[in-house]
């Protein structure tokens, strides 16, 4: 492992957390991560951004994902002795996040080689690992409850899979989620437990709040949630930010430029707030591009500085239908609430289904290869933003957030071909289903998880 022994930190105390509300007192790293939200309401976010050392900025194409990711994490995480951080991202990240060109200037990062086939791997399996961590030390066992309207639950059963001292529970609307994420779900065992319920999304969601407010049942099962909120699961993704930068260096300086302008598909905003973070702790990048799908609150509020949150429309990239983006209070926060200061660094547009199944269709065309629709999204947003002059002399990184096979209905028809799964996806398929039918009854639940 290399040392930035080069780097100071002459002011460095404690590194401590603070609610976007302002109410509550500074906590430790480890206190985020298992209370999730502050006790004011408030999301967690870094009392000071640290930066990265001029030496690790420019020595970042010789480094590795491992080393770029244990970096990342000391700077934020101060009570996880490095030789445990070191060991906890090699059993988080065991899989590659490549860089790849797709045309001109135009990268895509590939964040989907995790074991759901999409990017909250990353933050999933990070904060299992981190919570096991102090779970360990502590000899305690907790259960882990979620709510899911497909991808969360398999990211977050997979993530926390056969992980010591922790239990999942996953509940999921019965016939409301695709049959792929079902088996994603379902079909795992061992600590995972799927419940499904009666009733929709919203249901389980309910259901979920109830017993997190069940001071009985939190008590008797340390229960607590991964939800995406959590600081557990956003500190990994500036990672792979610093990552992308590292891998675009080691690129001929004929095919990439410099100046980067880095498109990430967005629903809850978790994913664009990390970009934010890996900017403000020195990361080179120019500019942001927000991409949503037609839940367009975020571009309105940047157009009109006015935010009017509302109910979400359903679209082909489902896993970006938020009305509400609960993580655009970490952005207000960090730009002191100023639309005009968001606006230097970040430029928001909206892609409507049509577009999205357009540029599916017209990129496979010319490259072969098939784009998700979120990153078919992010693609989009740029093709139209580029039409301007000035963004020629510009490396373009799109997060590509899934892989084109868990969406097969949307991508079979805009390409007009049959989409073959993936191994991985495939002996999901075939595996037996395992899970409790309950109706959607606090009750029930809770007879459940104390039986
Ligand atoms: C969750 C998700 C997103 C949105 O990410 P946010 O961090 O919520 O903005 C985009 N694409 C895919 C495939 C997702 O699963």
């Amino acid at each position: 492992m290399k040392n930035f022994s080069t780097i100071a930190h002459p002011l460095k105390s404690q590194m401590n957390f603070i609610s976007v509300n302002g109410k509550s007192t500074p906590v430790s790293f480890r206190h985020a991560l298992f209370s999730g939200i502050a006790n004011d309401g408030g999301l967690y976010v870094p009392e000071n951004i640290p930066s990265f050392s001029p030496s690790f900025l420019s020595q970042l194409e010789n480094l590795s994902l491992h080393e770029i990711s244990v970096e990342v994490a000391s700077l934020f995480i101060d009570e996880i002795p490095k030789a445990h951080l070191e060991n906890i991202i090699s059993k988080a990240f065991n899989f590659p996040i490549p860089l790849v060109h797709l045309e001109e200037k135009i990268f895509l990062l590939e964040l989907f080689h995790g074991p759901t086939l999409a990017f909250k791997d990353v933050g999933a399996r990070f904060m299992a690992e981190t919570l096991s961590f102090f779970l360990q030390q502590e000899k305690k066992e907790i259960t882990v409850i979620v709510a899911t309207s497909g991808d969360t639950g398999s990211a977050v059963a997979n993530g926390f899979y056969n992980v010591p001292n922790i239990s999942v529970v996953v509940l999921y609307p019965s016939g409301k989620i695709s049959p792929l994420q079902e088996k994603q779900i379902t079909t795992l065992g061992n600590n995972i437990h799927a419940i499904e319920v009666e009733g929709t999304f919203d249901d389980c969601q309910k259901l979920v709040k109830q017993a997190l407010a069940d001071k009985e049942l939190v008590t008797k099962r340390n229960l607590t949630t991964a939800n995406s909120i959590n600081l557990g699961r956003l500190i990994p993704q500036i990672m792979y930010y610093v990552w992308a930068f590292a891998q675009l260096r080691t690129i001929p300086k004929q095919v990439r430029n410099d100046n980067i302008i880095a498109v990430v598909p967005s629903g809850n905003f978790g994913n664009l707030t990390a970009g934010l973070y890996a900017k403000g702790m020195g990361l080179p990048i120019q500019k942001f591009i927000a991409a949503t799908n037609s839940n367009d609150v975020v571009p309105e509020y940047f157009h009109t500085g006015k935010y009017s949150p509302r109910p979400s429309i359903q679209t082909y990239s489902n896993a970006m239908d938020v009305g509400n983006p609960s993580n655009l209070s970490r952005i207000q926060f960090l730009y002191g609430n100023d639309v005009q200061k968001m606006k230097t660094d970040i430029e928001a547009m909206s892609i409507s289904d049509e577009e999205t199944l357009n540029e599916i269709r017209e990129t496979y065309k010319r490259t072969k290869y098939i784009l998700d629709p979120h990153t078919a999204v992010g693609v989009c947003a740029f093709r139209k933003r580029s039409q301007k002059p000035e963004v020629r002399n510009q490396s373009i990184i799109v997060a590509a957030t899934a892989h084109y096979a868990k969406f097969p209905e949307v991508v079979e028809k805009a390409i007009g071909e049959k989409i073959i799964l993936p191994p991985i996806l495939e002996n999901a398929l075939h595996k037996t289903k395992q899970s409790t039918f309950i109706p959607a009854n606090y009750d029930e639940l809770k007879a459940l998880l104390l039986s």
